[in-house]
């Protein structure tokens, strides 16, 4: 905490100049909690008097885009005008959150490696998170980046600063990324923190509502499918995955988002440890990998997917075939249970 707060002096003093121009970026797939960092954060520093742009990579899932604020978002695979290069070349600060390796940008990656001036602070929840930062914000034990955001707030300018809006959008990505309150570090505190967006106005089931149902006819029927047809079930009934083509997902009108939560269905089946999902792109298979309790998805993903996350909840990139990947994945989960790493 004495870090901590040692990191909060470091950030007022970098902040008190007024009507600095800041960069907001948050990591490719932008979800719940990129999004909600990112917008609540952004209005804390417009608050201040900062001049705030937030990039994100590729478009964010639908079911956020009643999130107030979002259509300020620049979507940098999209546009045409070069606004998200402009912002970054002329930043005086790149705050980003919610990822720990600049290569997580993807595409936005280079333009944000070619601006050198800027500085940057980390805000994020992710494991091993790369140097350079200054101040890193960087705590693997909190379960979303939003509960980071939260606490600098309150650090910085005590919770009265939050308004309904930001509380809004601190609890989308508190409430995703611990799958509504299901899954590890979910502390006292955060739970404090959530008495208190709610003193602030938030209304949960309404949020609730908005974010988890709100998909399409197509995304319910292409879940029967992906659940019935295509996950199997390997190392007696305890690792799973599932894997959808490029024409799979055509045939349901695939939208970016509408595979989220799949991957976690498999885990709801009583012995299962591990699962996985494979998703194919243009240029690569992007996979995602959950697991329960002791077994590390985020050693798995950097053994062999070169990847990372959070020990229950990870990600990498194939770059072989579906076949080749379903493959390397079977033999992967073999090593893996021989080196005793499946319990
Ligand atoms: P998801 O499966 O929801 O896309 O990602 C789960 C977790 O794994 C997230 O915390 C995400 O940051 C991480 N992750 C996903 N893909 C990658 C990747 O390609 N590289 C790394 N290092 N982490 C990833
Ligand atoms: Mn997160």
């Amino acid at each position: 905490m004495d870090l901590f707060s040692e990191k909060i002096d470091r950030l007022k003093e970098l902040l008190a100049a007024p009507e600095q121009r800041i960069v907001i970026v948050t990591h490719t797939n932008p979800d719940g909690d990129a999004v909600g960092s990112s917008l609540a954060w952004a209005e804390a520093l417009r608050t201040m008097g900062h001049r705030v742009t937030c990039v994100v990579p590729n478009k964010y899932p639908y079911f956020l885009d009643w999130m107030q604020g979002i259509e300020e978002v620049i979507v940098f695979r999209t546009e045409t005008e070069g606004r998200a290069a402009a912002a970054i070349a002329e930043a005086d600060t790149i705050f980003c959150l919610d990822f720990n390796a600049v290569s997580r940008l993807e595409i936005l990656s280079d333009t944000i490696a070619a601006n050198t001036t800027a500085r940057r602070v980390l805000i994020d929840h992710h494991l091993s998170p790369d140097e350079g930062f200054d101040p890193a914000f960087s705590y693997p034990h909190c379960s979303s980046t939003c509960y980071v955001v939260y606490a600098i707030i309150e650090a910085m300018f005590g919770v009265e600063a939050i308004s309904r809006q930001m509380a809004e959008a601190l609890y989308v990505g508190m409430m995703t990324d611990t799958g509504n309150f299901a899954f590890s570090y979910l502390t006292p505190e955060l739970f404090r923190a959530v008495a208190v967006l709610v003193e602030r106005g938030i209304r949960i089931p309404d949020i609730h509502n908005s974010v988890y149902n709100a998909y399409t006819e197509g995304r319910a029927r292409l879940f029967g499918y992906a659940i019935n047809r295509k996950m199997e079930i390997i190392e007696n009934g305890t690792v799973a995955y599932m894997s959808l083509m490029e024409h799979e997902m055509r045939r349901f009108q695939f939208q970016q988002g509408d595979s989220e939560g799949f991957v976690n269905y498999a885990l709801t089946i009583k012995k299962m440890k591990m699962s996985a999902m494979f998703l194919a792109h243009r240029k690569f298979i992007r996979v995602s990998l959950r697991s329960r309790g002791d077994v590390d998805v985020n050693l798995f993903a950097r053994k062999y997917f070169n990847g990372g996350g959070h020990k229950n909840a990870a990600g990498g990139k194939s770059f072989v075939t579906m076949q080749q990947t379903i493959d390397h994945y079977i033999r992967s989960v073999r090593e893996f249970a021989e080196e005793g790493y499946l319990g």
